[in-house]
């Protein structure tokens, strides 16, 4: 076969269609414009809006952050424990995101889009490996949080937590109002905890009230492990603007993700050795995400889901018995399919079972199925540089094939099928999904990944934070989630 073939189909605009900005760190970021080639599909193309909203916010990046004077009076502001007086010309935000990989990216993608509707300059915490596994998106600046910030430590116990100030009514007289007079008597920064722990207080956040209030800091911290986005178009102040930013609403974290996210180049150097040993050759590239917790036992109910999943829904070819296989010869063989499946997981397991599957058993039509896994990691491990770079990998190379099947409720699925712009067969078991599920896996209704512990209700009306909205909905996976379609 002529190989070649394959690779010239897939030479997309490398800019994704103005997103990116052409000529930036071409030598230490392989990735950011050689991504478009191993994608099959060239993926949705941004507004003009957006386009024209992220160079403008490229620029204020660049105007206000670490190494500017703007950005030096910032930080002598903090310090000095009160918020600036007037309106001042550069604003910031600070995100920290934790917890597991998938979890981090959803987080500091939420807030970049915060920072672009409230034109704040973003700063992403640097730890947790956050520096190592992106490359730098603005051109001519840095996003990292340098160290001369004077924080470090955020809880439920911070007192600048701006769900305790809206409870202990810090805010309840003149500055209700929003007047910038009353903003110099504010402390010098909010802390909007979304944690796990979150209170209905801090949930004010979602609220157009509230986010007029926090317009009048100079510094904002956000610590979240939440894709918050489906909740910032819940907030009025914010449905014009993100109508115009993104028409597509079911493409939000696509292409946040693809702007922000390109993998630095030692993980470039994990994703494309992989990709053209195992993924390259292949007519048909299936991803299969198998989430497993370490503690779990191996379960043949899953593979058997798994299987189902992908033979029901044609996603790979159905296996017969060996003695009905059709006679091979040389000349049949040239034309048949060939599929690559491409496997994650934390286990080796179900990556043994599929392979053995279609090893000792032939396909129907004779197609030829080659099954890999990356890695088999066996347990989550927190601060260790080589498997963050494993998972990050892992998470991109499962965005390079053609239909995935991901595991309900995971944000490493979540990121991976909005980097590719596909839905994926969302396998569902019976404990997380919809009651009564009798199918191996659903159709996802959007590539949107699902805001988990989102608000319930709206800010003024007891009403479904699901129902207010057509394009805001429950997820199917996280029945109380929310997910933007
Ligand atoms: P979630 O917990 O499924 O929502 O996904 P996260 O990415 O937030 O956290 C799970 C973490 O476990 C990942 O970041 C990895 O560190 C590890 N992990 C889970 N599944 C895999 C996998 O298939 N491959 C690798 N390399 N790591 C995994």
């Amino acid at each position: 076969d002529d190989f070649s073939a394959l690779y010239t189909r897939t030479t997309h605009d490398k800019l994704h269609g103005g997103l990116l900005v052409e000529g930036f760190g071409q030598e230490s970021c392989h990735s950011r414009y050689e991504s478009a080639m191993y994608r099959r599909s060239p993926g949705r193309r941004p507004s003009e809006h957006l386009v024209s909203k992220l160079r403008r916010h490229e620029a204020l990046q660049r105007r206000c952050g670490p190494g500017t004077a703007a950005y030096s009076d910032a930080i002598e502001q903090i310090k000095s424990g009160k918020n600036a007086a007037s309106s001042p010309e550069c604003k910031y935000l600070v995100s920290i995101s934790y917890r597991g990989l998938g979890n981090r990216i959803l987080a500091a993608a939420s807030a970049f889009l915060y920072a672009l509707l409230t034109d704040r300059v973003l700063l992403v915490e640097p730890r947790n490996e956050m520096d190592v596994l992106f490359c730098e998106p603005f051109p001519n600046t840095t996003w990292l949080l340098p160290p001369d910030f004077p924080f470090w430590s955020f809880s439920m116990d911070t007192p600048e937590r701006y769900g305790k100030m809206r409870e202990d009514g810090v805010f309840r007289t003149d500055a209700t109002t929003g007047s910038p007079a009353a903003a110099a008597d504010m402390p010098a920064f909010a802390y909007i905890h979304l944690d796990y722990n979150q209170t209905d207080h801090d949930q004010l956040f979602f609220c157009d009230e509230d986010q007029r209030l926090l317009s009048n800091f100079q510094w904002v911290v956000m610590r979240t492990d939440s894709y918050i986005v489906p909740g910032l178009f819940l907030v009025e102040t914010f449905q014009r603007e993100l109508g115009l930013l993104f028409p597509e609403r079911d493409a939000v974290f696509h292409h946040l993700g693809r702007y922000l996210f390109h993998p630095t180049n030692h993980v470039w150097g994990l994703v494309t050795r992989y990709y053209h040993a195992h993924l390259a050759w292949a007519q048909r590239r299936v991803g299969i995400q198998v989430r497993v917790f370490p503690w779990e036992p191996e379960s043949p109910e899953l593979l058997d889901r798994i299987t189902k999943c992908t033979q029901e829904e044609g996603l790979l070819p159905r296996v017969v018995d060996t003695a009905e296989e059709p006679a091979a010869t040389a000349t049949t063989r040239r034309g048949v399919k060939s599929s690559a499946v491409l496997i994650t997981s934390l286990k080796a397991w179900y990556y043994e079972q599929i392979k053995g599957m279609y090893w000792e058993n032939a396909t129907a039509d004779g197609e030829v199925v080659v099954v890999s896994q990356p890695s088999h990691e066996e347990y989550q491990h927190y601060g260790v540089k080589s498997h963050e770079y494993k998972a990050w990998a892992e998470i991109y190379l499962l965005s390079l094939t053609d239909m995935l099947v991901t595991s309900g409720k995971s944000t490493f699925g979540y990121v991976a099928q909005g980097l590719a712009g596909i839905r994926p067969w969302v396998l569902l078991n019976q404990a997380n999904g919809t009651a009564g599920h009798k199918r191996p896996c659903s159709r996802d209704i959007s590539l949107e990944p699902c805001f988990h512990v989102a608000p319930l209700y709206n800010c003024k009306r007891r009403q479904d934070s699901g129902e207010i909205l057509p394009h805001v909905r429950h997820c199917e996976d996280v029945p109380t989630g929310l997910k933007l379609v």
